[in-house]
């Protein structure tokens, strides 16, 4: 399997090369020359499966420049129930009026990144191992992705991670959980100011070709192609779990942001999974609502996106919509390549005519979710089901009620636990969020972090110095 670019002016890599590649050399993303097709008797083979058996059937779809027996063993050290809590490692719940949560969230840093994440690390140290190579990741972080980061990458041979995320800006919980972490190779940096300043010096960073190149500087964000096909997994996995028996289909309900999640359920469906429909959910920073509805997308910039309580779901411009772009207009690199020429000049697009494929032929539908129905949607799953759902969860849930047809299952995605969100929770419930087994005291723990202006040649001069 080779991997070619949404702007069609790449030429094709393994995967190899694939997972340690930002963007595409033309500016855009990766993805396989075509998907892997999967038979009826492939699906009836693989509903018995284990978590990390069937992650090993699907990958090795993708991944065929890894040889079998280390893939094997990458995932079964990744999908273990130590890691994930048990072992269905993504077990399913039902709701009073049937739908179906599936559990994503049981990982080290309760949110369902982990999932995709922790295969990362594996991973790239694997790859970085055989190609004799380092890797120093930089990222900025207002939350998840970070954590998510340095719980996969930490103790990894040949792998630092730096990580800026806004001084006193996130949650306790979410400080503790990265700033805690006492390995040598994971590097918290606080920055005197806000998520966009972190995200500017990593850019400003990235731009330093030289520095780039001679400190090996990469990145784990979530157009990183490893991260989408690890998460193709869950899709299969929940459907199994979801269904009595391959003749059934499921829709699956999914909160979104950059994308990334869904994509891999896109991209399961058409591997050939029984997939009746993908519901994209947003919360008020409702881009994708709006493509999904009316086939215009307008991304918005940083003034015109708003600091809500689910606010993972917090952004306006989907990095990973590309890759559903580049399916529904036929695989036509060059008209990707025009349609990201407006949307980088500010103007977006209107694709109004494709409306009838996304529907019809891709299965997509979408809605939105605001604080007050977050609120109202966590109070009822908690007074009708006894369970405690976070925010972003709750937006999933709200959507997946409000379009569910008679008849459909809906499989909604659990994309963090709610001792994340405690505020929020407490807003809603007037009391706490049930915390995880290991998390009491976490707040209490001795905490490593380095504290810096919003200023990149500090940054850089402390990557240097680490370094050295
Ligand atoms: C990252 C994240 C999302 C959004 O996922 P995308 O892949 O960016 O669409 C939703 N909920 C939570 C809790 C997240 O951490």
């Amino acid at each position: 399997m080779r991997y070619i670019s949404t702007r069609g002016g790449m030429a094709p890599l393994e995967f190899s090369d694939t997972i340690l590649m930002g963007l595409a050399p033309d500016g855009g993303l990766a993805l396989p020359e075509r998907y892997p097709q999967i038979s009826r008797a492939q699906l009836d083979a693989w509903r018995g499966l284990s978590y990390a058996d069937l992650a090993f059937e699907i990958i090795s779809l993708f991944a065929t420049d890894i040889p079998a027996v280390d893939l094997k063993d990458i995932l079964d050290r990744t999908y273990t129930a130590e890691v994930y809590g048990s072992a269905a490692i993504t077990p399913v719940k039902r709701l009073h009026d049937g739908l179906v949560i599936l559990e994503l969230s049981n990982g080290p840093t309760l949110a369902f990144k982990d999932m995709a994440m922790q295969f990362l690390g594996n991973l790239f140290e694997y790859v970085l191992a055989k190609k004799g190579e380092q890797l120093n990741i930089l990222g900025a972080t207002s939350g998840d992705t970070g954590s998510a980061a340095e719980y996969a990458m930490r103790g990894k041979q040949n792998i630092n991670v730096f990580m800026l995320s806004p001084d006193g800006l996130m949650s306790p919980f979410q400080r503790a959980q990265m700033y805690s972490l006492q390995d040598a190779n994971i590097h918290n940096i606080a920055i005197r100011g806000m998520f966009d300043d972190c995200q500017d010096i990593v850019k400003a960073v990235q731009n330093d070709h030289a520095f780039k190149a001679k400190y090996k500087v990469g990145t784990v964000n979530s157009i990183n192609w490893a991260r989408i096909v690890a998460q193709v997994v869950y899709y299969f996995k929940g459907y199994f779990n979801a269904t009595a028996s391959n003749d059934e289909q499921v829709s699956f309900c999914v909160p979104s942001g950059n994308f990334g999640n869904i994509c891999a359920g896109h991209i399961a469906r058409q591997m050939g999974l029984p997939v009746q429909r993908l519901i994209v959910a947003t919360n008020e920073n409702d881009v994708l609502d709006e493509f999904f509805s009316s086939g215009k997308y307008a991304p918005r910039g940083t003034a015109n996106t708003w600091v809500t309580s689910s606010p993972s779901m917090d952004i306006s411009k989907a990095s990973n919509f590309e890759r559903f772009i580049f399916d529904l207009v036929g695989r036509d690199g060059a008209q990707v390549k025009a349609l990201w020429a407006q949307v980088d000049s500010g103007n977006g697009f209107d694709l109004a005519a494709n409306l009838g494929a996304v529907r019809e032929q891709f299965g997509f539908v979408s809605g939105k979710s605001t604080h007050a129905d977050r609120l109202a949607t966590i109070r009822a799953v908690d007074a009708e089901d006894g369970v405690v759902v976070d925010t972003h969860t709750a937006d999933g849930i709200k959507v997946a009620r409000e379009v569910r047809l008679p008849g459909e299952t809906v499989v909604c995605l659990e994309t963090a636990l709610p001792a994340k969100f405690a505020d929020t929770i407490r807003e809603a419930l007037g009391r706490d969020a049930p915390r995880p087994d290991g998390f009491d005291g976490l707040e209490d723990l001795p905490q490593r972090v380095t504290v810096f202006d919003a200023d990149a040649a500090a940054v850089k001069a402390y990557i240097e110095q680490t370094l050295a």
